[in-house]
């Protein structure tokens, strides 16, 4: 699961709110669902000389060189879409990636976990605020239908707290690929 490209805050960039729209999903907790209509608007000379940074948690950017990369690479299961730039410094070529594989439902073994001290941070209706999901458990053979790709986007949603969104999962090929790059 792809979580985060580095410690600093630095490492997780805003995105504006045009084209966002927030979707409702738990009429019980209010929990809502971040549904973009839009290409993503945020200020792209943030992105400065990093390959690839996480937008509002639920966006993943990469950068020029990434795009050119990830291309030589023959990574699987992405879209770029161009990322419109707002800001006062010049704009820097940024491409959003669109996980074009949603893997499939989690395995009924899977565990689920909650936090028994915050008994109010869950929700039994729409079970997914307030719910802890580790290990994540596919069914081999629900994998072998539908075989994993570089980049997969998990069916499920789970919640970060605020807002729910769904996780990305990363192949180990391009994991091992991003560890060649001398700095990421
Ligand atoms: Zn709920």
């Amino acid at each position: 699961m792809l979580n985060s490209t580095g410690n600093s805050s630095k490492a997780f960039l805003e995105h504006k709110n045009d084209g966002i729209e927030w979707k409702t999903i738990c009429p019980s907790c209010g929990l809502q669902e971040k549904i973009q209509t839009s290409p993503l608007v945020m200020d792209t000379s943030k992105v400065g000389d990093r390959y690839m940074v996480n937008v509002g948690i639920d966006y993943w950017i990469v950068s020029e060189k990434m795009a050119y990369l990830m291309e030589k690479w023959k990574i699987t299961g992405y879209e770029l879409r161009e990322v419109i730039h707002s800001g006062k410094k010049p704009a820097q070529p940024v491409f959003q990636i669109i996980p074009t594989n949603v893997l499939p439902s989690w395995s009924s073994e899977m565990e689920h976990y909650y936090f028994i001290t915050e008994p109010e941070e869950r929700c039994q209706t729409c079970n997914i605020r307030g719910r802890i999901d580790y290990p994540y458990h596919y069914n081999k053979s629900d994998i072998e239908q539908n075989p994993i790709q570089d980049i997969n986007i998990m069916k499920e949603l789970k919640s970060n707290g605020s807002w729910a969104y769904r996780s990305v999962f990363l192949s180990e090929r391009f994991r091992d690929l991003f560890a060649l790059l001398e700095k990421f």
